[in-house]
């Protein structure tokens, strides 16, 4: 397998990962947290998102994360935008991040349970919002959830993936981001599914994993997506995450475990593992919990160990 050099990585944790606590951690936390992460060498980093505060209470306070954080020049930021209404409270934020992070899911009946509306609905809605962002001068990643298997509908056909990704696509996503939601995926159907995806997709797509550590198979298929050519991943630090339907402790695969492998492996993230494992440790500290990371618990690899 060939692996490249470089890859990169979005940090989802402050969104993925504290919309799915079953407490709102209070708002100068999530900017202590997100200023840490913002210094790790993570250029990429989604911090919110513009969902009404009575579908998710715990990212209710985006407008006040997104003015009080304070984030190095050369990380972009991200929102996730839900629909229309969702662009236009952001876009009153103008100037205060890079990049809208559309979504919606590869199946029906998720679909309906997560946003209210068929697939063809958020599609056309996705055909607004996106065309919208860009000529505001944002970058528009979409994110299609459970693109490798549905909790209530099972498996879903790679070709209806990628013809919702051409259309999102076609209306000026930039990157398109592919979501084992519930952990689904495994590694030599997420070999096949890339190598498909740079075939259906223009050269200029970006393609990105978003993989759930649900089953534990989280870093097997990154390492399957890497071999088929995908060099942008998201993960959240401390392994938190998951998804609001079904409701489950569903982790997305931690950033510094991420970290670790693809540093051993020769692979530049040109994230700082100590200074993410700061940041990992800051936030099991603030949710005074256990996490999933493993790195977390092990600590780095020492290859030169005091005799
Ligand atoms: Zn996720």
């Amino acid at each position: 397998m060939a692996f490249p050099q470089a890859v990169l990585i979005r940090e989802v944790g402050p969104r993925d990962g504290f919309q799915n606590e079953r407490e709102v951690i209070p708002t100068d936390e999530k900017v202590r947290l997100i200023d840490m992460l913002a210094r790790t060498g993570v250029r990429r980093l989604e911090v919110t998102s513009f969902v009404r505060a009575e579908v998710i209470p715990q990212l209710a306070d985006a407008e006040e994360v997104l003015a009080q954080i304070d984030v190095p020049k050369g990380v972009a930021l991200a929102v996730l935008i839900p629909n229309e209404h969702g662009l236009d409270r952001a876009l009153a934020q103008r100037g205060r991040f890079h990049e809208v992070n559309c979504f919606l899911s590869a199946s029906e009946t998720h679909n309906a349970h997560n946003l209210r509306r068929t697939i063809e609905e958020s599609v056309r809605d996705l055909e607004t919002v996106i065309p919208r962002a860009r000529a505001e001068g944002l970058r528009a990643e979409a994110v299609i959830s459970v693109a490798f298997g549905c909790p209530f509908e099972g498996a879903v056909p790679m070709e209806r993936v990628f013809a919702i990704a051409r259309r999102l696509a076609d209306a000026g996503a930039e990157e398109i981001g592919f979501g084992d939601t519930t952990g689904m995926a495994n590694p030599v159907q997420v070999g096949q599914f890339f190598a498909a995806a740079r075939h259906a997709l223009a050269e200029s797509v970006e393609l990105t994993a978003h993989f759930h550590n649900t089953r534990g198979q989280g870093l097997a298929n990154v390492l399957a997506a890497l071999g088929a050519g995908c060099h942008s991943f998201e993960s959240s630090f401390g392994e938190l995450g998951g998804c609001p339907v079904p409701a489950g402790p569903t982790g997305n695969i931690a950033t510094e475990d991420l970290v670790s492998m693809l540093e051993e492996m020769g692979i530049a993230t040109g994230v700082s593992l100590e200074r993410m494992l700061a940041a990992a440790a800051a936030v099991r500290e603030v949710l005074g919990r256990p996490l999933g990371s493993h790195t977390l618990l092990a600590g780095p690899i020492d290859w030169h160990p005091a005799a």
